[in-house]
């Protein structure tokens, strides 16, 4: 990828995203951007920077670290948005300002203990499977309010929204339901009127169907591909346990 190629893409995909909240009849501030920089080498996440973008996601917490400590900024925010095996908890705090991918008790605890141990609070996503596919993570829609309720009687672990990835189909109904399931669910949490949770942040929509996501209220898409180009490994590598 070159510089001219990553301001390109840059470009058309915000004026996509700003077509689809046109469509939508929605504020374009209202939906962010965050870039998916799985595989992608920081010089070229020092580019998208260079242009003003400042929000980050990383799916695995080491290659994140990596990244963080060779790019020159201070000024992004860092978002985990990949599977979280416990064990790397630790540097997750070493940078990271927020959490998506929450969707277990067991990483609830020890993101929780760690946080009492740093003296610090996070923020975090809840992320459910609206797709249902095995191969996915994230909490079941129907265990969703449950686990919610579960969580924020952890002080330091502060929900701000809700994380989803959209079931991988041509058919543009099937993943809208996924992206419409995800807003049923966050207007429920709401209701719930729970301390230490806000759920204003929907995290869905990526590449390919950022403006399905955006028309079902999405306020941040996580684009990767459509930015950087193609990744060498496919995404089921940064999807599953194994
Ligand atoms: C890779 C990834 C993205 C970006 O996907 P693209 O199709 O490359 O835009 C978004 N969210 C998550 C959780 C990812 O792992």
């Amino acid at each position: 990828m070159t510089i001219k190629e990553i301001q390109e893409n840059l470009k058309t995909i915000t004026s996509r995203m700003e077509e689809a909240c046109r469509q939508a009849n929605r504020d374009p501030k209202e939906v962010r951007l965050l870039l998916a920089t799985k595989t992608v080498p920081a010089e070229n996440v020092q580019i998208a920077v260079d242009e003003g973008y400042h929000l980050l996601g990383e799916n695995k917490i080491m290659e994140g670290l990596h990244k963080y400590n060779q790019l020159k900024s201070n000024m992004c925010e860092w978002h985990i948005i990949g599977h979280v095996q416990t064990n790397k908890v630790k540097h997750i705090l070493k940078y990271a300002d927020v959490v998506q991918s929450v969707d277990r008790m067991k990483l609830v605890r020890k993101l929780h203990n760690r946080c009492n141990f740093d003296d610090r609070d996070i923020d975090i996503f809840i992320q459910v499977n609206t797709s249902y596919e095995e191969s996915k993570f994230g909490v079941a829609p129907e265990k969703a309010l449950e686990f919610i309720k579960q969580v924020s009687e952890f002080p330091r672990l502060h929900i701000k929204g809700l994380m989803t990835i959209g079931i991988l189909s041509s058919k543009d109904d099937k993943v809208r339901d996924c992206f419409k399931l995800l807003k049923e669910i966050q207007q429920k949490a709401m209701e719930l009127n729970l301390p230490n949770a806000s759920f204003d942040e929907l995290s869905m929509g990526m590449s390919n169907d950022l403006e399905l996501a955006i028309l079902e209220g999405s306020t941040m898409i996580r684009v990767g591909t459509a930015i950087f180009g193609e990744r060498p490994y496919p995404d089921s590598y940064y999807w599953n346990e194994n």
